[in-house]
């Protein structure tokens, strides 16, 4: 049912050279405060998207300052995930309802789940997004306890919010990305406004020569050679890859030799991914300038970054995104951006300074033939959008942001 992920320790020391003194200087120091607690987070995968990607660095990090920290997943559960993929479309604002029967296996999989751990101890429980958040109704003393909420909850469907309002309220704290994501009836009180980051250090976001990232996407079929646009992103309807496609192709009448990249991951716990792959690949009607790769085609870690790298602007043109690693992964690149307006891209791109910001295929369309017409724009946004994530998006900033909540709980 739940088992824990092995990680190594990652030493601070890393990213002496990288962050702000102050922000390190403050993460030291409450550090050697809160040395040996014993933190435990748990969310369902451990790889495939935002939530994974951001653990995978920061529990290895408090774990390198001492504090006694461990991550724990869930292990495959197909019909639960089935289940938990549809509350999380209902929170991003799907119309219709659970059925009994759905609420009935995800309550009793939320209760084997709590009894897991009703043996551990913790000095701090940290659980990620909706999957398990009833654990707080059906374990002996979950406390204190934060609930992190990655998603975008701005326009929750009403009657999901408040099936699981009451777990939610047993929390000490939540967490969210926006203040607007803040459902209706929460103890605002407990609530934290706190943004993701991405790690510089990870192999994602590694530097990579453009050259090496040319090579790399080469055996992938793609001509380095001529202009490349890609959207990296789990396979996912609130990410409207057909949209992106059908921006690609208007741009296409413009740049004849235009390539789109659709790079995304399979998750254990994203069940729609199948689907739509396959319908994408109809959706291509046999264009072999569109790529549609994922981990299963050996695109990982250091893929990903030589897409984001090799590219001449990256898209995330989603209807809705909790916060959207992606775009700031693009702006460390040094990459002009094309978001979607919504939720956290608005929060990460500032329009026309780092990229832009759209709505329809025919915006992005528009957009992508200004970013390949203008490359000196390109690279004076991509510049300034670097700054941006060093200044607000990094790993550490995150790091620094638990500590101090953290301190506050224990
Ligand atoms: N990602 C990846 N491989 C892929 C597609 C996505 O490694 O094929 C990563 C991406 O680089 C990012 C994360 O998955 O780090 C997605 O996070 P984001 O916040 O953009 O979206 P989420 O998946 O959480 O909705």
């Amino acid at each position: 049912m739940i088992r824990e992920v092995p990680f190594d320790p990652i030493p601070i020391a890393n990213y002496k050279d990288i962050v702000p003194a102050e922000t390190y200087a403050e993460i030291e120091k409450l550090a050697k405060k809160l040395k040996g607690i014993r933190v435990i987070h748990l969310n369902t995968s451990p790889s495939g998207g935002g939530v994974a990607e951001i653990l995978r660095s920061l529990v290895p990090l408090l774990k390198g300052l001492g504090l006694d920290a461990d991550w724990f997943v869930s292990r495959k559960n197909d019909n639960f995930f089935r289940i938990t993929k549809e509350i999380h479309n209902f929170l991003q604002g799907k119309k219709g309802d659970l059925t009994a029967a759905q609420r009935d296996v995800y309550l009793k999989t939320n209760q084997e789940v709590a009894d897991f751990f009703n043996d551990k101890h913790a000095d701090v429980w940290v659980i990620h997004d909706p999957q398990f958040v009833a654990i707080s109704q059906f374990h002996k003393n979950l406390h204190p306890s934060i609930w992190r909420c990655h998603i975008d909850t701005s326009q929750p469907n009403l009657f999901v919010w408040r099936f699981l309002l009451p777990f939610i309220q047993k929390y000490d704290r939540y967490i969210f990305t926006l203040r607007k994501y803040l459902g209706p009836d929460l103890d605002y009180t407990k609530a934290r406004i706190i943004a993701p980051a991405i790690d510089p250090l990870s192999r994602k976001n590694n530097p990579l020569d453009k050259s090496a990232a040319d090579q790399i996407v080469a055996r992938f079929g793609l001509d380095p050679s001529k202009p490349l646009v890609s959207q990296i992103s789990r396979f996912d309807p609130w990410k409207d890859p057909w949209g992106v496609m059908d921006a690609y192709r208007i741009a296409k009448k413009e740049i004849p030799n235009l390539q789109l990249a659709l790079i995304g991951a399979f998750a254990p716990d994203d069940p729609e991914a199948d689907d739509i792959v396959a319908d994408l690949k109809k959706y291509t009607k046999g264009d072999q300038n569109i790529s549609i790769l994922s981990n299963r085609d050996g695109v990982n870690d250091v893929e990903v970054n030589a897409f984001q790298v090799a590219s001449d602007a990256i898209i995330q043109k989603s209807t809705r995104e909790g916060f959207g690693l992606t775009v700031s992964e693009g702006m460390w690149k040094e990459k002009p951006v094309i978001g979607g307006r919504a939720g956290g891209i608005v929060q990460q791109l500032d329009d026309g300074e780092t990229g832009f910001l759209v709505t329809t295929a025919d915006q992005t369309a528009e957009k992508i033939v200004y970013l390949l017409e203008n490359p000196e724009k390109s690279e004076e946004m991509g510049k300034k959008g670097r700054e941006v994530v060093r200044h607000k998006f990094l790993i550490t900033r995150l790091l620094l942001d638990h500590l101090h909540l953290y301190d506050e709980l224990v």
